[in-house]
């Protein structure tokens, strides 16, 4: 049923319009319904009080306002991090993250897919496999759901990382769309440099993403140093090789101006020994970046463990002595299965369990 009503949220501001003039409505109501859905973040259209009731009720009767239904919310109180999962329309099940910093950064960590093609075999979402992309628009709600939150509290949503479930460049039109919803000032109006997205290095849509014309920060994870190493990890490496990836991570930083980040998730014994550190230090020589070193969060579907507080730092020594500046990421709400996909597996383990157990 809600799947052929159209979801505003997926809509641009020409599109809107569109809808708007095909009801035979003034201009200016397209202008007044963005303000409900992106400025008020209303929930209903009965909320929508300067509309009048008849386009209310014709709006009710074609399009829906998301369509999110919250299955589960961890707060951890310790780390300043609330989980959600939420079901979509047709079922499937999404995560997003809230982080709040000390510094006064409200952070949305939001899905693009429903689960996730690309096979790492270190992560929840990639152990699950893919189940489908999401559209604009859901990729839209996450963020209008924990700005909502914030608002009720006086705060204010002020980043998002797409860094959820999901390879946003396998998703890339819709990823698209929902960077250009987030930062238009009609929509969710978040700045550009307060975006970021995360991808696992497909060369050719990163080098379309150079091409945008936008001040979005790009992260790219790369856990390895070499080929062989990071095929283990990153089944994509076999298409697009360490090199390939690099020289994508130029071509960004040359066409917008801003420096990349690289992810490195440290894996004890695995990938964070110094020899490893020096050849990253090598391989990033000359390139304006910055490193984030994330200790591993464990996984069921992966032996290895995080590597030990004095490998972090003698890994980041290595860096800071190639000139690469690097920060520790801390695992944020790991209490609360906050790792990408985690709090999805442990809902549908439990679910399982109470079904065996029944
Ligand atoms: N698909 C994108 C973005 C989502 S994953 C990507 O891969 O970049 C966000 C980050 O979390 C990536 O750097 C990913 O490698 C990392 N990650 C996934 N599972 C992890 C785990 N169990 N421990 C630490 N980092 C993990
Ligand atoms: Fe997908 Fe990113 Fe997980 Fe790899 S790390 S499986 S690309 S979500």
């Amino acid at each position: 049923m809600t799947e052929t009503l159209i979801n505003l949220y997926d809509l641009s501001d020409a599109e809107l319009s569109a809808l708007m003039a095909e009801l035979n409505q003034p201009a200016f109501r397209a202008k007044q319904l963005a303000e409900w859905l992106y400025k008020h973040k209303v929930a209903t259209f009965e909320a929508m009080t300067n509309l009048p009731k008849p386009l209310r009720e014709t709006l009710a009767a074609r399009a829906r306002i998301g369509g999110f239904v919250q299955v589960a919310e961890q707060h951890s109180a310790e780390s300043a991090t609330t989980k959600r999962l939420y079901r979509l329309p047709d079922a499937q099940l999404i995560e997003s993250v809230l982080m709040e910093y000390e510094d006064g950064r409200r952070t949305a960590c939001i899905s693009t897919q429903a689960g996730c093609a690309m096979g790492c075999v270190f992560c929840a979402t990639g152990q699950m496999g893919f189940a489908r992309h999401l559209s604009a628009g859901e990729i839209v709600e996450q963020a209008i759901h924990f700005a909502r939150l914030l608002e009720g509290e006086g705060e204010r949503l002020s980043n998002v990382v797409l860094m959820g479930m999901g390879e946003p460049l396998h998703n890339y039109e819709n990823t698209l769309r929902a960077i250009r919803r987030l930062n238009d000032p009609n929509g969710l109006n978040i700045g550009q440099r307060h975006i970021t997205l995360s991808t696992v290095g497909l060369v050719p849509e990163i080098k379309r993403f150079a091409e945008e014309g936008l001040q979005v920060g790009l992260a790219i994870s790369l856990h390895a140093a070499t080929d062989a190493e990071r095929s283990a990890l990153l089944p994509i490496n076999r298409r697009y090789p360490i090199r390939e990836v690099l020289e994508a991570a130029h071509y960004y930083v040359a066409k917008t101006g801003r420096r990349v980040t690289f992810e490195w998730a440290l894996i004890r014994g695995e990938n964070d020994t110094v020899e490893q550190a020096e050849r990253l230090g090598a391989l990033l020589r000359g390139l304006l970046c910055h490193v984030n070193l994330i200790p591993l969060n464990p996984t069921g579907g992966y032996g290895g463990a995080p590597s030990d507080p004095v490998r972090v730092e003698a890994f980041q020594a290595v860096l800071a002595r190639h000139g690469i500046s690097s920060t520790v990421r801390v695992r944020r709400g790991i209490d609360i299965q906050a790792g990408c996909g985690q709090l999805k597996t442990e809902v549908l383990r439990r679910q399982r369990t109470r079904r065996t157990a029944s």
